[in-house]
């Protein structure tokens, strides 16, 4: 399996009238191509002719330093996606910086009406992520250049530019150590839409489930799978010991207790997806009695 590590540079409205479908027009895609040694076993870069902003944000002109006219006698999208597909292979994950390059290409694909990538959620590593999670607090988000800095990687190209981008982001991938690779991430553009799609993966502390799409939050929480709290280790349902309670209408708390591995905290997020249904991440983590204790009053407060 190959590693396609990409960036994209987009642009917006810069007279603040945007078309809501597409907020970002992609105007470059640059990638590298990682074998399963990390090494690059090849390149892309293509420039973009904008359909959609005729005219460069200033953001867009003084981040990425690209005129206009260099791009109006490149190809269009669908022509430079369709390249870019059938030069990424069958066997590969994607590999960006942050979550949101993998969401804006297929925004950008839906947008000119071709295939989706995906018939539901995608693995991909999010590099950003894989950083915080080798190097530092996992938390964190950082600038790549940050990142470039901290592993002391030569900056022999200049940043902001799609390739130069991935570039680095490669760099930084084949820093990471084998485990912390195991911290794959899931672009939920595609929401599962049925429940042999559900997602169910279980990481190195945690284990988490992104339900099918529902009508509403009432249904998502009428369903059974839902609102199941289940030792991922022994697959058994635990012992309720705190049932759900929300502050906010959006995330939801409880916990229980497996007799052989302990106190397990359960947390719903609920999210909105792409076409305005909803569906649930729930993640599943066990925890100490001392947070058992923490949640159990946090409760107490809400519902004395
Ligand atoms: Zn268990």
């Amino acid at each position: 399996m190959d590693y396609i590590v990409f960036d994209l540079e987009w642009n917006q409205s810069d007279t603040g009238r945007e078309v809501k479908e597409i907020p970002f027009e992609i105007i470059e895609i640059g990638a590298v191509k990682l074998n399963e040694e990390f090494r690059m076993k090849g390149k892309f870069h293509r420039l973009i002719k904008p359909e959609i902003y005729k005219e460069l944000h200033y953001i867009t002109r003084s981040l990425i330093h690209i005129k206009m006219e260099e791009l109006v006698n490149e190809k269009s999208f669908p022509e430079v996606m369709e390249e870019f597909l059938d030069w990424c292979g069958d066997d590969y994950i994607f590999c960006t910086w942050g979550p949101i390059d993998l969401t804006e290409l297929q925004r950008n694909m839906r947008f000119y009406q071709m295939p989706a990538l995906s018939g539901g959620p995608i693995k991909f590593y999010d590099v950003q992520k894989l950083f915080s999670i080798g190097f530092e607090d996992r938390k964190t988000r950082r600038a790549l250049e940050h990142a470039v800095d901290v592993l002391g990687i030569e900056k022999d190209i200049p940043f902001h530019r799609a390739f130069s981008d991935a570039y680095y982001t490669a760099k930084v991938l084949s820093r990471i150590e084998g485990p912390v690779l195991h911290n794959y991430s899931f672009d939920v553009f595609t929401t599962p839409k049925t429940k042999n799609d559900e997602v169910k993966a279980v990481f190195d502390n945690y284990m988490k489930y992104i339900s099918r799409e529902f009508n509403d939050k009432s249904e998502a929480l009428s369903d059974r799978e839902v609102v199941s709290m289940k030792c991922y280790l022994c697959r058994k349902n635990v012992k309720c010991k705190i049932g759900w309670f929300s502050a906010n209408g959006k995330h939801y708390y409880g916990a229980g207790y497996c007799d052989i591995h302990g106190y397990i905290k359960a947390k719903i997020r609920m999210r909105k997806s792409e076409n305005k249904k909803v569906y649930v991440v729930k993640t599943l983590k066990f925890i100490s009695e001392e947070d058992f204790n923490v949640l159990d009053e946090k409760r107490t407060k809400l519902k004395p």
